[in-house]
């Protein structure tokens, strides 16, 4: 067995060794890219512009925005 090695690229949010998700955004420059934020899962199955095309930044774990804001 051969194990399938996946490139990312720079449009790429890969954090760590997470499972990843694939986003789709058919209309964006950027229409395909990987993502492995564990709080963007729900939304990976539908449409979702890439930060790139004005989408939002996916949260990265650990680095929640709402941790450490008190
Ligand atoms: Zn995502």
């Amino acid at each position: 067995m051969r194990r399938v090695e996946i490139e990312f690229d720079a449009h790429d949010r890969i954090v760590g060794d997470r499972p990843f998700h694939i986003h789709r955004n058919p209309d964006g420059k950027v229409k395909e890219w990987a993502c492995n934020s564990p709080y963007c899962e729900d939304v990976a199955a539908s449409t979702t512009p890439h930060p790139d095309d004005g989408g939002p930044e996916p949260v990265v774990q650990g680095r929640e925005p709402w941790r450490g804001l008190r």
